[in-house]
This record gives structure tokens, sequence and C-alpha cells, in this order.
């Protein structure tokens, strides 16, 4: 007898997974990878699937977009189904999903931006990287226009996403068109006044955070000169290590350096990236037309190595007049009503994937995986492992007998509840419709897709057929 046929029932194990970004979908392919009998919910917030793929992945990345191709044959798996537009903590509780599945995963992921805390941060023209992301990749919840009237602009941070909006705010709309950008994104864009973008490191070049692909790339656009002061070229012996240690690292040291040593080709929007510059001050001015206070300036204070790849301040400062501040200082997650959260780490607290209660203790039947599990950091690829250790350890839980037992065992009874309480749900079939109408209207325009924007069409596309059925 196997162990799987020592368990009390012949059911298949029942999994609620929260969240249709790459973690939870991953999630769910270990699962069905595990070989056991296995029937998979993935609840989606949003009307459509795939998170930060769609939705933080800047559009002139198809190559990394095209990654919802292969999540594509795990969601076509007739034991996986797909209920988007359901928001678990309001649409359904925490204690609802456990009356209908053995297990939980919480693959929620982050959408905000974290703080910069300097004086200023409150200005009108400071905003978050998410905010800025949010616009340009149609995010349904975000704004719909942007102020792009600054000449010159401000990026805090030495990450991928800063350089994502670096280079979106140093590109040209018409080079962005033939991406899946929407009509609004477009005209927002092609008002885009941006001539000079400062990134900011606080910082050497062997602790920035990019990758060197998304380095190296920044310069085969054209209208982009990417420039790098060769005297933010420094390494101290911890720098020295980290490039020895690190292949990675030492790529991205090499391509800066390349950047700081050659001719400049003359192209027309500058994209600065300097390194040893804490910023201390955002500085605002009375804008005249609405006679509220905005960003006129970044102040920031030259900073020196210490021999551990730490730097201390120079006691040096500069002003650098820019009319926007964008923070890429980190995404956060938000907490799930219901699941414990450190609001220290911003992620839930979990040992090996099993979420601990408030003793460090796991709660039976309660998983987690991806960056609301590890915080946000790392690649899509990345998302895999995680994926893999808490499949592992919820499959050894089930095998154990230690999950809790649902009091709904029938599949389509969640689908009932939702009917019951009016909720517009979305489906892998609904998905494919509302991909076929996106790509219909970008093959209209002779490009591959064009996004819809707005929820409410995103549901309407989605659900077509079960809105004609009711
Ligand atoms: C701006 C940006 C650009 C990036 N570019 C790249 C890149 O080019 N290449 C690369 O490899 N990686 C990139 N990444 C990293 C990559 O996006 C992440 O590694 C990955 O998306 C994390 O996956 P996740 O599933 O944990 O979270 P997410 O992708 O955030 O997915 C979480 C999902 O959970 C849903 N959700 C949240 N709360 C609830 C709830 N209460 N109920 C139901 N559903 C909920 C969300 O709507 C979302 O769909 C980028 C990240 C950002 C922020």
């Amino acid at each position: 007898m196997s162990t799987y046929d020592a368990q009390p029932t012949r059911r298949p194990l029942k999994v609620a997974v929260v969240g249709s970004g790459p973690a939870g979908i991953y999630a769910s392919d270990a699962l069905m990878k595990s070989g056991r009998d296995v029937s998979i919910d993935i609840f989606e917030r949003l009307p459509a699937p795939f998170g930060l793929i769609r939705y933080g992945v800047a559009p002139d990345h198809p190559r990394i977009k095209g990654i919802i191709k292969s999540l594509h044959r795990v969601l076509d798996k007739p034991q996986v189904r797909l209920l988007g537009n359901v928001n678990i903590g309001s649409s359904l509780t925490v204690v609802e999903l456990q009356e209908y599945y053995d297990a939980v995963i919480f693959a929620t992921g982050a959408t905000g931006d974290r703080d910069l805390t300097v004086p200023g941060a409150e200005l009108k023209g400071h905003h978050g990287a998410g905010e800025f992301v949010g616009f340009y990749d149609s995010h349904p919840e975000f704004s719909r226009e942007w102020d792009l009237s600054a000449e010159s602009v401000a990026v805090v941070g030495v990450g991928n996403v800063g350089l994502d909006v670096a280079r979106i705010l140093a590109k040209t709309a018409d080079e962005l068109l033939p991406t899946e950008i929407a009509d609004n994104v477009y005209s927002g864009l092609s008002h885009n006044a941006a001539r000079e973008i400062h990134v900011f490191g606080r910082r050497g070049p062997a602790q920035a955070k990019f990758t060197p692909l998304e380095l190296k790339e920044l310069d085969h656009s054209p209208t982009i000169e990417v420039v790098v002061n060769p005297e933010d070229i420094d390494y101290d012996e911890a720098s020295a290590n980290l490039r020895r240690e690190s292949k990675i690292t030492d790529q991205v040291c090499s391509i800066l350096e390349s950047y700081a040593i050659r001719e400049p080709k003359g192209a027309p929007h500058k994209l600065f990236i300097h390194f040893f510059e804490a910023p201390v001050e955002i500085i605002g001015e009375v804008d005249p037309e609405t006679g509220q206070q905005r960003v006129a300036a970044i102040r920031t204070e030259r900073t020196q190595l210490d021999g551990t790849g730490n730097v201390h301040g120079t006691g040096e400062y500069t002003e650098w007049p820019v009319g926007a501040v964008y923070r890429a200082v980190g995404y956060q997650s938000d907490p799930v009503p219901g699941v414990p959260f450190s609001n220290s780490t911003h992620t839930i607290p979990n040992g090996g994937g099993r979420v601990l209660d408030t003793d460090s203790t796991p709660i039976p039947g309660l998983y987690t995986t991806g960056w609301v599990r590890r915080g946000p950091v790392g690649l899509i690829g990345n998302t895999k492992g995680d994926a893999n250790e808490t499949v592992g350890n919820l499959l050894a839980d089930w095998e154990a007998g230690t999950l809790p037992q649902p009091t709904h065992t029938d599949i389509d009874d969640v689908v009932k509840l939702l009917e019951e309480r009016g909720i517009e749900y979305t489906t892998w079939e609904g998905w494919q419709r509302l991909d076929a109408a996106e790509r219909a209207a970008g093959e209209a325009e002779g490009r591959e897709r064009k996004k819809f924007v707005e929820w409410a069409d995103m549901v309407a596309h989605s659900r077509e057929t079960l809105s004609a059925r009711v």
C-alpha cells in the first residue's frame, strides 16, 4: 500500500493557491509533477493571471514576457482551475478556504513600493517606481495618466527595477509602440520631456544589484547615451573579493567600467549612473500653476567605501536640479487578512514554506512561496526552487496525515459559493478569450498584442460566455 493509499480518503488532495504569479503557478506545477492525485484552484485577485510577469516586467522585454507561454502549459492541465477576480481576504476569507481545501499556499507576491525616508519625500513629483510601472504596464488599479513634464529626472536605486524605470523614461514613445503598451500609455509617453535621467546608488559598482544583461541592453537604444563617471569606479577590499566570488558582480563591474571609458555616441537622451551618492533630501519649490510645493531638486551626500563594502558620508553635498524623483528601493508585500505577517520583513513568517504562528509553530494546512515568502528579490526563475521546497513540505505533511480535513470535498462547492455571493470570477477559458481579444487589438496595428487596461473590460471579455449562460 502506498503512503497515499494510507490517507483516510481516496479523493484527490485539494489545494488552493492564492496568487497566479510565477510562484503560484510553479507551485501548482510542482504539485502535479509529484505524481499525486491533486486538484488545484488558483485564486487571483485581478481578472488576468501571471502577476508581475504581466504587470511588472517591462513592455520592451518581450522575451521575458514570453515566459507566460510556458506557464500556459501548467494552467492548461485538467487538475488546475483558475478563479480570477477573487480577492482572498475579502471575496473569500482564509478560514473559508480552509473549509474547502486540505492546504492553502499563499503566493501573493508584492506590489507596493518601499518608502524613501528623506525630508521632502511627500512632495508632488516624487513617485514609487512601482506606481510608474503600474502605469506603463497597464495595471488596472494604477493611474491612466502620468506627468512626464520634467526634463531632468532622478531615479534612486541601482537594481533592475531602477534600470527599467530609467530606460522607459529615456526611450521615445515610438520605440515602445511596437510593444504591448495601451493607447493611454503611448499617448502619455509621447509627451515625455525627459532628456537627462540620473540614477543614484549610495554604494559602488560592486554593490549594484543590476544583472549584466539588463545593464548591457541600455546601450542598445539609439536614443540613449549611458554615462558613468570614471571617478565613480572604485573598489575596496570587500568589493574586490565580491568580484572574485561572483561572476555576475564581475560582469556588472566590467560593463560599468566600459561605459566609463568609452567615447560618447552622441545619443540625445543621457542616462547617468552615479555611484557613491546617497540621497539625503528632496527639495521643493512652489509650482506657479497649482500653488503647490513640488520637486525641484535632489540633494545627495558623497560617500566613501570603508573597506567592508559599506560606505560612510564625506560631508560633501551636491544639489541636482530635477523635476521628478522615482524611488526604486524595493517592492513590498501586503498582508493577507487572517494570515500571520511580519511588519519588519513584510513577508509571511515561515519555515521552509510552512506558515508559522506567533510562537513559530507551523499552522496546519497553510503554506507560502515566492516573493511574499522570502521578500521581493530574485528573478522569475528563482521562484521555482522556492515552490519546490514549499510543495515538498506540504506533501510530507499530507503523507504524515497532519493536514486538517476540509468540510467541503466536492470541487464545485467553492464555485457555488462564489456564485451565491455574486462574485464575477474569471476562468482559464476566460483568460484565453481576453488574450485573443488583446492579440486581435494588437494585430489590427501590426503588433503582437495591445493590453486592455480597464478592470471591467477585462472581466467582460473573460466572462463573455459565462455571462451569456446566466
Ligand atoms: C518592475 C519589475 C520588473 C521585473 N522584471 C523582471 C524581469 O525582467 N525578469 C525576471 O526574471 N524577473 C523580473 N522581475 C521579478 C519577477 O517579477 C518576480 O520574481 C516574480 O514575479 C515574483 O513572483 P510571485 O509569484 O511571488 O509574485 P507576483 O508576480 O507578484 O504574483 C503574485 C500574484 O498574487 C496576486 N494576489 C495578491 N494578493 C492576492 C489576494 N489577496 N488574493 C488573490 N490574489 C492575490 C497578485 O495579484 C499577483 O497576481 C521584475 C519585478 C518587478 C517588480
